[in-house]
């Protein structure tokens, strides 16, 4: 199944993510494998909870064929050097802006096994990671530039 995604501007968007107690949750596990679905259908390289509507700490990400699933993400480390990218947001349809961000991105988050997992990365999907942390924070590109 492919959510609708929420468009700018949105109330949800704006909105802070719940944090997930149990990863495991069966309603956890129903949303996760649509997300991806709809993340795909659009072409797009994250997705997060806001944009399917909800408001939770819940994105999916997915870089050279590799699917993250983060819960309840933190950025625990940021680079002081920054790099501009273009970057587009699937909630923003067909608009695309130079963003200044840190190049490199340390995150902790629980995957959907409610494993907890450290990750560094650069690069796109280190501005993926960074995007889709907005998000979850109710930032959008717009606030960025
Ligand atoms: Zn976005």
């Amino acid at each position: 199944m492919v959510f609708p995604i929420t468009k700018n501007p949105s109330d949800v968007l704006r909105t802070k993510g719940e944090k997930i107690k149990n990863p495991l949750d069966q309603k956890i596990q129903d949303i996760i494998p649509h997300m991806i679905e709809t993340m795909r259908a659009e072409n797009g390289v994250g997705l997060a909870a806001q944009q399917i509507g909800r408001a939770l700490q819940l994105c999916v990400i997915e870089v050279e064929n590799i699917v993250y699933i983060m819960i309840n993400p933190k950025i625990t480390a940021l680079s002081k050097e920054t790099v501009i990218m273009e970057e587009g947001c699937l909630s923003i349809p067909g608009k695309f802006f130079p963003i200044s961000r840190p190049q490199k991105v340390q995150v902790r988050y629980m995957n959907e096994k409610g494993e907890k997992k450290k990750l560094r990365a650069t690069g796109l999907l280190g501005r993926a990671i960074q995007h889709e942390v907005d998000h979850l924070n109710g930032i959008l590109i717009l606030d960025r530039l």
